[in-house]
């Protein structure tokens, strides 16, 4: 393969491994992507120009790294894979928008890596996609948004709405940070190795100013986890044994009722504005 070709099919990428005798480690959860037309509605989706600064959390070979060194002004790329770091000095050689950091992105202070505004783009490592997502919001960085590949169940359970079997703790986390919106369906012929599972793009656009201002943020998530903690208790149940909280029925049932909520109600009625007043309510109780 020569330094200038493009790696986004799939006798490119195969030559590349063969090349460098990498062997895909299923720890880091690697599926490179090899399907042009899902790169190029990755890149639309995120919405990158070249005035924008990007994190890419695993860029793997450089695949997706590549498209957005064309897009982006800069571009700072995250990878764990020691091995994958000469492979991307070779595939990236040619861009000089680009900064690869060989470290864990959970253990990196992701506040202090860029003074811009950041758009996230990624095809995840799935067995951290909560801790990555859920780290990025609460890191304090300057985002704008967060475009990423993802487990399709995963996907939906973010962009979920109260009522529904996809509806928990993950959808309203997510809704509170940002507007969710999926971009694609991917299906697994489109990665080498193929994935067990379906995979989805989606778009989180950081809100400006979060849905709701509840007193205590850290509070409010702490019924929410405690609310979702036991699927299929009632709301009163989950929360009365609940060990942290420590609420009893006659309390709970009560500001439920102050609500104009049913004391049956299951927390997966309820939306983020209700979580919101619920925790306000319970602040002064526990
Ligand atoms: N971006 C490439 C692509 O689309 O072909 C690779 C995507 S692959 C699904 C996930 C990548 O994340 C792998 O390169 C893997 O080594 C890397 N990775 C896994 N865990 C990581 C971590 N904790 N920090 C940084 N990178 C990680």
């Amino acid at each position: 393969m020569k330094d200038t070709e493009k790696l986004i099919n799939p006798q490119n990428t195969i030559a590349l491994i063969k090349e460098y005798e990498f062997s895909f480690k299923k720890r880091f959860g690697q599926n490179f992507l090899i399907d042009s037309h899902v790169l190029d509605k990755i890149i639309q989706g995120a919405g990158i120009t070249k005035e924008d600064t990007v994190l890419e959390i695993g860029p793997g070979i450089g695949t997706l790294t590549q498209a957005l060194c064309e897009a982006a002004g800069e571009v700072i790329a995250v990878e764990i894979d020691q091995d994958l770091i000469p492979i991307l000095e070779k595939t990236l050689g040619s861009y000089q928008n680009v900064r690869i950091i060989n470290q864990d992105i959970l253990k990196l202070n992701l506040g202090q890596l860029s003074e811009k505004p950041l758009k996230v783009v990624a095809n995840l490592p799935y067995y951290i996609t909560t801790p990555i997502i859920m780290g990025l919001f609460e890191s304090g960085a300057p985002l704008v948004s967060i475009t990423v590949m993802v487990q399709k169940e995963v996907a939906e359970r973010m962009q979920a709405a109260p009522g529904g079997k996809d509806y928990g703790a993950l959808s309203l986390a997510v809704q509170y940070y940002a507007e969710a919106q999926v971009i694609a369906n991917v299906p697994p012929n489109c990665f080498i190795p193929r994935p067990n599972v379906g995979s989805a793009v989606i778009r989180l656009t950081k809100h400006l100013e979060p849905p709701v201002k509840p007193r205590d943020e850290a509070f409010m998530f702490r019924v929410i986890r405690a609310a979702f903690g036991q699927r299929r208790k009632t709301l009163v149940n989950a929360l009365r044994n609940d060990q942290n909280l420590s609420l009893g029925r006659e309390q709970l049932e009560a500001v439920l009722s102050e609500m104009g909520l049913p004391a049956t109600v299951r927390g997966e009625r309820l939306s983020l504005q209700e979580f919101a007043e619920l925790s306000d309510r319970l602040l002064g109780q526990v």
